[in-house]
């Protein structure tokens, strides 16, 4: 299966992501999380994305285009796999439409996450509470300024891919709001029907 889960940040993305790799065995791409890894081992990459990141803007099509293809590569894609925060942008989505067909692939679908946006901060303040509470480390970029400029950075670039991939025939729309094992339940559901 091959999945691109579309959503505000805060929408439960990698929640979901998590749930259905799980089921599938299917790894999860996220690029925030392949991003922070290169910030923290200190590569050229990570270098180049740290204040980008934390700030809350995004970091280049360029960099992120070129993570994804190359691990899409490796062995464990084989069988598919779960796209979360990428792509994010027109472009990105361009240019993951290139890569997949260059590499002989296809989606299964374009899953978009629909939320009430008043809930993304509360979300984002309990992730950072539950955070706290199991002894692990804040996000950077979970603070309410840099939360509010991915907010405007979700607006601006990534809403407008619910078009491109309503153009092509690929969009399906998920109520994120129900609770977590209904949401996935609805997303197995609109796969299905794909
Ligand atoms: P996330 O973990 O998906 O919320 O991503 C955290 C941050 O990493 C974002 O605010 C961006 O700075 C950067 N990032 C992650 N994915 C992308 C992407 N596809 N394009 C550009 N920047 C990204």
């Amino acid at each position: 299966m091959r999945l691109i889960l579309l959503g505000p940040p805060g929408a439960g993305k990698g929640t979901q992501a998590k749930v259905l790799t799980e089921k599938h065995r299917i790894p999860q791409l996220s690029t925030g999380d392949m991003l922070r890894a290169a910030v923290a081992a200190g590569t050229e990459v990570g270098k180049r994305a740290k204040a980008v990141m934390d700030s809350g803007e995004l970091v280049s099509d360029e960099i992120v285009n070129q993570i994804v293809s190359e691990r899409i590569d490796q062995a464990d894609c084989a069988n598919g796999f779960i796209l979360d925060g990428y792509p994010r942008t027109v472009p990105q989505a361009e240019a993951l439409t290139g890569m997949l067909k260059q590499k002989g692939l296809r989606l299964d679908g374009v899953v978009n996450l629909k939320v009430d946006e008043d809930a993304l901060v509360r979300r984002m303040e309990s992730r950072v509470r539950e955070t706290i509470a199991a002894g692990g480390k804040v996000r950077a970029d979970d603070n309410p300024e840099s939360f509010k400029k991915r907010l405007e950075e979700y607006r601006e670039k990534t809403a407008p891919l619910a078009d491109y991939y309503r153009g092509t025939g690929e969009l399906r729309s998920v109520d994120g709001m129900a609770d977590m094992k209904a949401v996935t339940a609805e997303i197995e559901k609109v796969l299905e029907t794909a």
